[in-house]
């Protein structure tokens, strides 16, 4: 007996049935409910949500200081006006999210508390059966749909990823994960080593600094960053000559999109330029003397991983006023009262934070099947980075790394409602991704190309992913730009989807 047939033989048989099924409560669920009730009047739906509560990743993620990494006017709906700075914290993203839940009355649609275990695709019936969980009661309940939607996110919520170092036991003092921050973790007075130099460890090290003793930002390698100020003028300028915020909202984002694809396409066409722009802005708040070279200089072309931005460098202004450092070093190995470093100098610490990223996790930890044999995302080819071959009635939503993740939620929800209404139109009760007769001899290769783009979440669990072909049409090619255009003139008569 496999995994889904025991999920399923201990669950009572009791059904409830919807039209479309959403899994997760973050921004991608959200979303994804707001355009089915404005896109597809009368289309019954659920979002089941593991946790007690809506937001996602910003309910999971609890440490001081929590806030985006890109601007919230693209990281906001384009259909609910962003009107604060635009790097915002997890509360005030909480906030907005709350807003669009109350104002589209979409509270109804949600069961928290519901962790979906399995899912299995009936060719017979065209319905997904979807066993869930209450981590509440334990009571199991029995769902069926036409149509799966997606939005677990990318990453394990339940626990971060910490590398295995050399006698981490022997450390005496305490080891967090920035996932599961402690609501209690007294580091006042404290010294504090972060490990990491990602968006989450520039955030907490500023966050925390004027409270520890000193912070030390422990790096093997420098990272990129943006500097400046959490402001937005032409926002400013606007608001003050009360201009509607719906305008407002509108002309934010044309701004920042265009500024940003200029800017990616520097990182491409003349990357040692990229890289002086984003070293200025570091220089600026650190000065000549600091060393930039050993800490702020990174060896890789600007975009290959995310950048983070820095509001009002405020990173490099704890490292100016000697609150925190930056330390480039490798892990020898743990002591009991630190960290010795390959290169033999050691650092003391009462508190280690390994902000050392995530555990990669495509399907949310549901055992998914078809017609009960196991299904291994892996061995299909994606449509879009949304659809895979093989696998009916079943939209996955995955982000952007170099422009906000919610682009393509919106993106994404308007093909869905597009296909959902196509369906009805042609009386279709499955839609299933194959490749044409041209794609045949296509090179299948890994979800994305390490040259393009590769944080250390993304090479540990690439194997997981579905397979990219080298066209459009086969993969999710990370770009906004192009996406904004082709996406509205996706042909749905296309042989690219099988109905039946
Ligand atoms: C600290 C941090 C900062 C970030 N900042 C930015 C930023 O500024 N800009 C940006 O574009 N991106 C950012 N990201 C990336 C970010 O995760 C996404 O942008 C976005 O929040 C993802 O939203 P989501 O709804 O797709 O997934 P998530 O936020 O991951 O939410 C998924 C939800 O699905 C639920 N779920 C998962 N599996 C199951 C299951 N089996 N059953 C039921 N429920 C399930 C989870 O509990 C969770 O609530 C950041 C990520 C982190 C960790």
């Amino acid at each position: 007996m496999n995994v889904q047939s025991r999920i399923e033989a201990d669950t009572p048989q009791k059904t409830e049935h919807v039209d479309v099924l959403i899994v997760g409560a973050g921004i991608s669920g959200v979303g994804a409910a707001y355009h089915l009730t404005t896109q597809c009047p009368g289309t019954s739906f659920t979002i089941l949500e593991a946790q007690d509560h809506f937001g996602g990743t910003w309910w999971t993620h609890r440490y001081p200081g929590i806030r985006s990494d890109s601007d919230l006017y693209t990281f906001g709906y384009r259909f609910k006006p962003w009107v604060g700075a635009p790097i915002a914290t997890a509360a005030e993203i909480l906030k907005y999210m709350g807003e669009v839940i109350d104002e589209n009355n979409l509270a109804k649609h949600i069961r928290y508390h519901h962790r979906i275990l399995s899912a299995d695709w009936s060719n017979a019936d065209n319905l997904w059966t979807i066993i869930a969980e209450r981590s509440d009661t334990g009571e199991r309940l029995r769902f069926t749909t036409n149509f799966f939607w997606m939005c677990q996110g990318y990453y394990r919520h339940t626990e971060g990823y910490t590398p295995e170092w050399p006698e981490m036991a022997a450390f005496k003092g305490t080891i967090v994960h920035p996932q599961k921050w402690p609501e209690n973790l007294d580091y006042k007075g404290k010294k504090v080593i972060v490990i990491g130099s990602g968006a989450t460890a520039a955030t907490l090290v500023p966050n925390i600094a004027d409270d520890c003793a000193h912070v030390t930002m422990l790096q093997r390698s420098p990272t990129y960053f943006r500097a400046g100020r959490n402001a937005i003028e032409i926002a400013d300028e606007l608001r003050r000559l009360q201009v509607d915020e719906s305008w407002i909202h509108e002309i934010v984002r044309r701004k920042i999109l265009y500024e940003q694809d200029a800017f990616t396409r520097k990182t491409f066409n003349d990357p040692e330029g990229a890289k002086q722009d984003l070293m200025a802005g570091v220089i600026a708040y650190l000065g000549p003397d600091y060393d930039i070279k050993t800490h702020f200089t990174p060896r890789y072309r600007p975009w290959r991983q995310r950048i983070a931005f820095i509001p009002d460098g405020d990173l490099f202004k704890g490292i100016a006023a000697g609150k925190a450092s930056v330390v480039t070093d490798e892990i020898e190995r743990f002591t009991e009262t630190g960290i010795l470093l390959k290169s033999g100098k050691t650092l003391e610490a009462d508190i280690i934070v390994t902000a050392t990223g995530f555990n990669l996790l495509p399907t949310g930890d549901i055992a998914f099947s078809l017609d009960g044999k196991p299904l291994d995302f892996a061995d299909t080819v994606t449509y879009r980075g949304m659809m895979f071959t093989g696998v009916p009635n079943l939209v996955w939503v995955f982000g952007y790394f170099r422009a906000s993740w919610t682009l393509r939620v919106d993106l994404v929800a308007d093909f869905v409602c597009a296909m959902l209404n196509h369906m009805k139109e042609i009386g279709a009760h499955k839609v299933t991704p194959a490749l044409r007769a041209e794609d045949k001899d296509m090179p299948l290769l890994d979800w994305i190309d390490p040259e393009n783009f590769n944080p250390g979440y993304m090479m540990r669990g690439m194997h997981l992913l579905p397979k990219r072909g080298d066209k459009p049409e086969w993969q999710h090619n990370q770009d906004y730009w192009a996406e904004k255009d082709e996406f509205p003139k996706i042909d749905l008569k296309d042989a690219a989807f099988v109905y039946g």
